[in-house]
């Protein structure tokens, strides 16, 4: 039987996927290491834990995104704690530059995850 070695700790035997025609089928890791794989999972960003939900638009110009990632969320105060709903606002790559060039005190909050 030559069941495959975890290819992430070199040590266990890979879990067992699937079996068709008479062949056993393995992951390219063991149980253990695929577990450990899903703990790994980025925390959700804190303005989205504390009941902010980012826009659709740009609060500064409107521009309507097509697609998530156009948008972040920034704390205007700078206070990367402060996630009143009054400190957030949902601005546009665009205006991230713009916020940038004029020096205001507004910094980027935490990512949220794809
Ligand atoms: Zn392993
Ligand atoms: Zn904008």
């Amino acid at each position: 039987m030559d069941r495959p070695v975890c290819k992430v700790c070199n040590k266990n035997y890979c879990a067992a996927n699937y079996y068709r025609n008479g062949i056993r089928h393995y992951r390219s890791k063991c149980e253990s290491c695929k577990r450990k794989n899903k703990q790994i999972k980025a925390p959700e960003p804190k303005w989205k834990k504390l009941g902010y939900k980012k826009k659709t638009a740009c609060d500064m110009c409107g521009f309507k995104r097509l697609y998530d990632s156009q948008l972040h969320v920034f704390h205007i105060d700078g206070n990367l704690n402060n996630n009143e709903l009054i400190n957030l606002r949902t601005i546009c790559l665009n205006c991230v530059e713009i916020v940038k060039k004029k020096e205001l005190t507004w910094k980027q909050g935490d990512l949220e995850i794809d």
